[in-house]
């Protein structure tokens, strides 16, 4: 098992397939200038699919989310999802994607043994979009949603990020949309883990702001705490359930007492916190002949020096020099 010192043990892990992306988010990269991994660095498929085998039939991980960077720029998606729904045990095998390019994957994806996605859409307005992502893409997020829902990858839920001045005022459209279509919302506190370090805390829109901003519109009661478990989305019924809607407040109500992730980036470094400043080198270990008794060795100590806590509101607090789309998010 992944076990830290405080007790926590590690069964959800994130797979980062590439740093690379077809958007620029303001709040994650900068327009240009971005180093991407080289090409020999990032783990081939089947390393990837060794990696996740190691983690789920030795060290109980029982569920595996793939992410980016863009998860679907990874020309063998597919066959790395069939090949970890192949392992025994099966574990649950999720997305993250911001969507572009999923009318054509969705399909393909559940074939292959893909459960859920979960894509990030921030604005229902085509120009709000562009300025958020720089990209005039807000099309093919509309139409990957549709796919995704039309192969069964449900419930699809949807990831948003709310920008002062940009998109702040869009929360209960978003939730009154989401509603109609069924998918599950789910608003995230702006986090400083973009590239260019251009986080301010005194702009970020907090989970209690997002949560007056929907209350204007709609009636919020809280779910028992009791269901949230290590789920990190506080969740709240609308309009007396069932339909439900969650803040991920990462910075002004962290849940890191309960976190139950593991990383694995692109490159093969194995991240026991989004925050974390040091990594374990699984890649170089695997490359250099190490057998799976040995890769999971070293991902039980990558754990076991789990800090406590991101320390976000600690005054030493240094955000990790790799960006949000190299680890995963
Ligand atoms: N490209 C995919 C996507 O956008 O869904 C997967 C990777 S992206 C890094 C994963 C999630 O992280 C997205 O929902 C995105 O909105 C969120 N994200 C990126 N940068 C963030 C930041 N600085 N703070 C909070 N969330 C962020
Ligand atoms: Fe790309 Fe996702 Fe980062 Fe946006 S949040 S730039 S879609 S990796």
């Amino acid at each position: 098992m992944l076990l830290d010192t405080f007790g926590r043990r590690a069964v959800d892990l994130r797979v980062s397939l590439t740093d690379r992306c077809n958007l620029r988010c303001t709040y994650c990269m900068p327009e240009q200038g971005l180093q991407w991994l080289a090409k020999p660095e990032l783990l081939t498929d089947e390393e990837i699919v060794r990696l996740v085998t190691v983690a789920v039939r030795d060290l109980g991980v029982q569920e595996v989310r793939f992410t980016g960077g863009e998860p679907l720029l990874r020309p063998g998606l597919v066959g790395i999802v069939q090949a970890c729904a192949d392992l025994d045990p099966r574990p649950e095998l999720s997305l993250t994607t911001n969507g572009i390019g999923l009318a054509r994957t969705a399909a393909a994806l559940r074939t292959a043994g893909l459960d859920r996605v979960n894509v990030s859409l921030d604005t229902l307005d085509p120009d709000t979009f562009h300025t958020l992502t720089r990209r005039r893409r807000h099309h093919d997020v509309l139409d990957g949603l549709a796919a995704a829902e039309a192969a069964g990858l449900t419930p699809v839920k949807l990831n948003a990020v709310l920008m002062r001045g940009v998109n702040e005022d869009e929360a209960p459209a978003l939730l009154a949309w989401c509603l109609e279509r069924g998918y599950e919302l789910r608003f995230i506190e702006q986090m400083p883990l973009d590239a260019q370090h251009g986080w301010d805390r005194s702009s970020m829109i907090t989970a209690e702001e997002i949560l007056e901003r929907l209350s204007a519109r709609f009636d919020l009661t809280p779910e028992p705490s009791a269901t949230r478990g290590a789920a990190p989305a506080e969740r709240w019924l609308v309009d007396g359930g069932p339909a439900r809607v969650g803040v991920i407040a990462s910075v002004t109500r962290p849940f890191c007492r309960a976190c139950d992730r593991t990383r694995l980036t692109a490159d093969g470094q194995v991240r026991n916190c989004l925050f974390a400043t040091g990594e374990t080198d699984l890649r170089t270990a695997l490359r250099s002949g190490a057998d799976d008794a040995e890769l999971a060795a070293l991902w039980r100590t990558a754990m076991w020096g789990k800090k406590a806590g991101a320390g976000i509101d600690a005054p030493d607090f240094h955000q990790p020099d790799r960006p949000m789309s190299a680890i995963g998010g």
